[in-house]
This record gives structure tokens, C-alpha cells and sequence, in this order.
């Protein structure tokens, strides 16, 4: 706001504007100068001095009164100044501009010299001889570990393989399930052959931003080729090695890159012998074939679960650095363990040392092994059940689960039942030993999986016969799921029904797993998807009137085992045995009633169906 009284710059004070032109017309003023855009005009007296008057802005009077006057009157040309100041901030802007760029370009180029950087922490070099396993830490995987001798030998001396014109193995592939011993068996690799030894997960090549991981691939080789001869070992290679083009969503860009790159690296290997490509996964089948194909991984090694021998090997491996009681049959413990893998067999001997050191004992004896079997295998136990009624209900539904298993051919062997609950819910538990052949050969008969069923249900009709259809308990949630999981099996895939011998759904029920998910899709009409419910409902149906015609005749011996649970809390294998072939004996009469279930089950029509 202006004051109502000024003064210029030289202390005279500011005339107004009329005065102004009064001034102009008597010839005082020797020059104007009009600046539009501050709304003034700057005076110029002929005595020197200035003044500026503020005026409207497009002022026709001052402009005629100084053309009459002749006073010379020029007009600011502000233009200029004010493409300098547009120019100014412009340039402001701009460098601002780049001064975010580029913090933003080494903010991410710090990320990306993180993703990239292979010398910090990827891949993991280990150098010539630090690493100490060694072939005999690896047990009971005795023809992978010949197949992989001959690798090893190679790289001690690959002069006597190139003398006669052999190629050298380019890729070998180690397949097994999970802790079966594929990583430490390449370690084992390594450290008998004396190479380096380049280790890398291969989800650690797959990075956020696309292109990473080829780079990485590359980088790798590049690093690998330096140090020749030496080993790359690639571990859980499924993880980039996947189908490409299949999934949900669509092929995930980085990882079709990293698999190309890494395709393209094992056909530029002709060159550079030496290296040898060690990959492990327990997911062959989600592989790509590009990677199978021979001159990628030509060799492809099984690492299987051990055998029964395998495991006592295992075992003695991982008690020579733990004091063991000299009354522990490994034997034993190796017979009892079967379908564990060696991860497993070193976990079991780490949990009966940790309850060994809490004991305050100072060797592993049976009792340590023995409470580490059933921690591994059932989870802890908890506080025992007070409430009797509950308590009575188990024992009846564990019993019924035993009974069966031990009565109906073809079953499995009874270890145990118990009434010690366990963390998690468990009320007790009936446990069974898998039989050795069919975890061995893998091949599950009809009447096998017939008497799984029967005995699956041995704790549903156990509580229906003793407490009546109304009184059943959930209990049995768990048994019904594995019951519905086996029966739609036995139709849909092994053809155990009158469906016939069609396989109606694929070996992978799962969607993720890389393979086209259109495949595992049903491949069946509406009526015959009808048939199918009809058939494992029929099934479950059948083993479960089997399961209460086999105990409904047994009630005695039933109540007679439960009130011997109830007090003991636990009844071994052996003794619930003697205790049933007693009671069978002493009634001839009901002896063989009901035990003919597969007899039955495998007449003419392929399941024989009771109404329910
Ligand atoms: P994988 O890579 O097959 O999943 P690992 O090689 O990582 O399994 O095995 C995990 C651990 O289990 C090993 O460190 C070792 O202690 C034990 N283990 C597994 N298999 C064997 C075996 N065959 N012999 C000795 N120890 C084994
Ligand atoms: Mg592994
Ligand atoms: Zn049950």
C-alpha cells in the first residue's frame, strides 16, 4: 500500500499525477520512460532528477501530452528481463530436475550393484580343499556315489579321459526327495576332488529386476572358466529351471531369461573343459526340456530314500561324533525308521542327544532315541488327559484303529497305541509301521489300500458301535480326509474301480507347479464326475460297514484292551498282539467273522457296495 506521502529516490517528493503532466507540459521534463508492467513512468527532470509516478497502465493522456510537449517517451521493453528470469527458473528447474535424476539413477544403481555384486556374497566360492566332507559322510546312496566317483575322477585327472577321446560329463543332475542327502553329496564332490567350488541357489538368481539373474548366470561362468577345472553346483534348480511358458500368469520374464542364459552357457561349456555343472532339485518332472536334453545335464543321478541297510550306514555316520550307549542297536533303530530320509535319520539322533544333555545323562541310550522318535514323529507330548469320559472315548476310537490293524490282511504293522496326548490336539494315537516292500518298490496293491481304508475307519466305527451312531465324535476328521483322499485315488487314478482302467485326473493335482494348469483339469463329462462321487463315497461306505462288521463281534475284546490303556497309557505292538490272538482263541466262534474284507472287496463287480 502506498504511503499518501512519498518521496524518489533523491528525497523529492513524488508528484502526483496531474502534476505530473503539468510538469510535462511546462517543459520541465526531459525524458519518460514508461514501464508497463510496474504501472510507472520513470521521470527525468531537465535538472537531473527522477522520479517515478505510478500511472494507469495504458495511459493515452501521458502519451499525447508527451508527444505535445516533445518530450521523448520510451516504453520499457520488459520482454527481455522477463524471458531472463523465464530462463532462470527454467534452468532452476531443469537442474533440480537432473539432480533428482540422478540421485534416483545411483539410488537404483546402488540396488542394482547390490543385486550384482558377486563378489560380496553370491555365488560362494569355496576354494581348493576347504571343503571338509568327504565321501564317506555320505551314506546308504551307494549307486549315486559310484556314478558320481567317475566325475571325480575326472577332475583329478582329466587327461586320461581326453587321451581316449571321451567327453567329459558336461551336466550332472541330482534327483531325489528332500533331505536325502543331494547337497551334501555335492560337497562331498568337491571336497574329494580337490577343485573349487562355486555354490549358488538358484532362486539367488532371480532378482526383482529382469535381467539380473542372466547376468548373474553369466557371471558365474565367467568366474567358473577362470578357475577350471572346478565344480558350479546349482542347488533346488527347479526354481529357474522350470517349464517355460506354463504357469498361472503366464512365463515369469526374469526366470525364462536366467534359464536362457543359462542354456546358453552349458552349450558354450565345449570349450572350456573343466567345468563341470552340478544341479540338484526334488522336482524333475517341473523341469524344462530344453535343460534334460543331452549335452545340458546328460547325466541324472537318483538319490533315493535309503533302504533299511542305508539307514544303519546313516545312522553310524552321525553317532561318530556322538557318544552312543553300547546297548543302542543301530540295526534296531534303522528297522524302525523306515521312509525316513537322512535328514530325517541326523535329526533323530540330534533330538535324542539334546534330550540326553537335558537329562543329565552322558551317553544317547534307547529310552533318548526312543522319546526322539516319537517327538519327530508325533510332535511333544502334553499334560495326560484327566476327564475320564473323553479319555474312555479315545481309547475306544485308538483301539478301533488297532484292532483292525492288526486283524485285517494285508494291513499294516501295529508299533503302538497310546493315550499319551500330544501338542496339537492329538488325543493318542494308534502308529503303524509302514511295511518296508511297499516303500521300497513304491507299488501299492488294491487290497492294500482296501485295508488302509478299513483301518482308517476302525476309529469312526469303533465310536459307533460302543456309543451309537448319534454319539460320534469329530474326532475322526482327520481319518475321513485320508479315507476321501485314498478312495478318489483308487478311482481316479489307479482304476480300482468299475469305472474301469482310465486314469481321470493327472499325476499333479497342484496348479502351481509350473506344468500347464490346464492339465490337471478334469478331463471327464458331468455324469462321469457324478459316477466318480458315487464310487469314493460308495468306497468309504464299504470299508466302514467292514470296519463295525469286524469289531461289532469283538466288543468284549474292545473293552477289554481299553480298560487296559486306560491304566497302562501306552500298549506296545507286541503285546496288543498277544492280547488279541488270546482273545481269538477263546472264541472260536467269532474268530474269523468279518476278516475277509479283501475277499469281498475283490469279487466279480469290483467293489461289492453296501446301501448306506
Ligand atoms: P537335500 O539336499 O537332498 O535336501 P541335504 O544334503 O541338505 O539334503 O541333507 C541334509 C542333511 O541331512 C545333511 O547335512 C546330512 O547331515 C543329512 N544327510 C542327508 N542324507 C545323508 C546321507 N545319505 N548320509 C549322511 N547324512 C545325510
Ligand atoms: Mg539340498
Ligand atoms: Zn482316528
Amino acid at each position: 500500500m502506498r504511503q499518501p506521502f512519498q518521496f524518489g529516490a533523491f528525497g523529492r517528493p513524488v508528484p502526483s499525477y496531474s502534476q505530473m503532466l503539468s510538469e510535462i507540459r511546462q517543459g520541465q521534463v526531459k525524458a519518460l520512460e514508461l514501464q508497463p508492467r510496474q504501472r510507472q513512468v520513470s521521470v527525468t527532470y531537465k535538472n537531473g532528477k527522477r522520479v517515478d509516478v505510478p500511472v494507469f497502465s495504458e495511459n493515452q493522456l501521458l502519451l499525447r501530452t508527451a508527444e505535445q510537449a516533445r518530450v521523448p517517451l520510451t516504453v520499457r521493453d520488459e520482454r527481455g528481463e522477463e524471458a531472463t528470469a523465464g530462463l532462470v527458473t527454467n534452468a532452476l528447474l531443469l537442474v533440480l530436475l537432473l539432480a533428482g535424476l540422478g540421485l534416483l539413477i545411483r539410488r537404483s544403481a546402488q540396488v542394482a550393484n547390490k543385486a550384482m555384486g558377486f563378489g560380496r556374497s553370491q555365488p560362494r566360492l569355496q576354494a581348493e580343499g576347504a571343503i571338509p566332507v568327504r565321501f564317506e559322510d555320505v551314506a546308504g546312496i551307494e549307486e549315486a556315489k559310484e556314478e558320481l566317483q567317475e566325475v571325480v575322477t575326472f577332475l583329478r585327472s582329466p587327461e586320461r579321459f581326453t587321451a581316449v577321446g571321451a567327453k567329459i560329463p558336461r551336466g550332472v543332475l541330482l534327483v531325489g526327495p528332500p533331505g536325502t542327502g543331494k547337497t551334501l553329496l555335492a560337497r562331498a564332490i568337491a571336497g574329494e576332488a580337490g577343485v573349487p567350488f562355486f555354490s549358488m541357489a538358484a532362486s539367488e538368481f532371480v532378482e526383482l529386476f529382469v535381467g539380473v539373474g542372466a547376468s548373474r548366470v553369466r557371471d558365474l561362468f565367467r568366474q567358473a572358466k577362470a578357475k577350471a577345472p572346478c565344480i558350479i553346483f546349482i542347488d533346488e534348480i527347479d526354481a529357474v529351471g522350470r517349464q517355460r511358458g506354463a504357469g498361472i500368469g503366464g512365463g515369469n520374464d526374469e526366470r525364462e531369461q536366467t534359464l536362457n542364459q543359462l542354456l546358453t552357457e552349458m552349450d558354450g561349456f565345449e570349450d572350456n573343459g573343466g567345468v563341470i555343472l552340478l544341479a540338484a532339485t526334488n522336482r524333475p518332472d517341473v523341469l524344462d526340456s530344453a535343460l534334460m536334453r543331452p549335452g545340458r545335464f546328460d547325466r541324472r543321478i537318483t538319490v533315493d530314500l535309503p533302504d533299511r541297510r542305508g539307514r544303519e550306514e546313516i545312522l553310524a555316520v552321525h553317532a561318530r561324533s556322538r557318544p552312543l550307549d553300547p546297548s543302542v542297536q543301530l540295526a534296531d533303530w534303522a528297522a524302525r525308521t523306515p521312509g525316513f530320509s537322512g535328514a530325517d535319520l541326523s535329526n533323530l539322533l540330534n533330538e535324542a542327544a539334546i534330550l540326553t544333555a537335558r537329562r543329565q545323562q552322558s551317553s544317547i541310550d534307547e529310552q533318548a532315541l526312543s522319546d526322539a522318535l516319537e517327538r519327530i514323529t508325533m510332535g511333544l507330548t502334553a499334560a495326560p488327559l484327566q476327564d475320564s469320559a473323553k479319555k474312555r472315548l479315545i481309547a475306544y476310537h485308538e483301539v478301533g484303529h488297532a484292532l483292525l490293524t492288526t486283524l485285517v490282511p494285508h494291513a499294516d504293522r501295529l508299533d503302538k497305541v497310546t493315550l499319551l496326548p500330544r501338542a496339537g490336539g492329538v488325543g493318542g494315537f494308534a502308529r503303524t509301521m509302514p511295511d518296508e516292500d511297499i516303500l521300497d518298490s513304491g507299488l501299492i496293491s488294491r487290497a492294500y489300500l482296501l485295508a488302509r481304508l478299513v483301518v482308517l475307519l476302525g476309529g469312526r466305527a469303533a465310536e459307533m458301535v460302543v456309543f451309537g451312531p448319534s454319539e460320534v465324535t469329530q474326532g475322526a476328521s482327520g481319518d475321513l480326509q485320508m479315507v476321501s483322499r485314498i478312495c478318489r485315488e483308487m478311482v481316479t487314478r489307479y482304476g480300482f474301480s468299475e469305472l474301469g482302467p482310465v486314469a481321470l485326473e493327472g499325476e499333479d493335482a497342484e496348479v502351481f507347479l509350473g506344468r500347464d494348469w490346464v492339465r490337471s483339469q478334469a478331463h471327464y463329462s458331468l455324469a462321469t464326475g457324478n459316477r466318480i462321487d458315487r464310487q469314493v463315497r460308495d468306497l468309504a461306505c464299504w470299508a466302514l460297514d467292514r470296519a463295525i462288521a469286524i469289531l461289532s463281534p469283538r466288543r468284549s475284546l474292545m473293552d477289554e484292551l481299553v480298560e487296559r490303556l486306560i491304566e497302562e497309557e501306552t500298549i506296545e505292538g507286541d503285546r496288543f498282539r498277544q492280547a488279541v490272538e488270546a482273545w481269538q482263541v477263546a472264541h472260536p466262534d467269532v474268530a474269523g467273522e468279518g476278516l475277509q474284507v479283501t475277499a469281498v472287496a475283490s469279487a466279480a463287480a469290483p467293489v461289492v457296495l453296501a446301501a448306506t
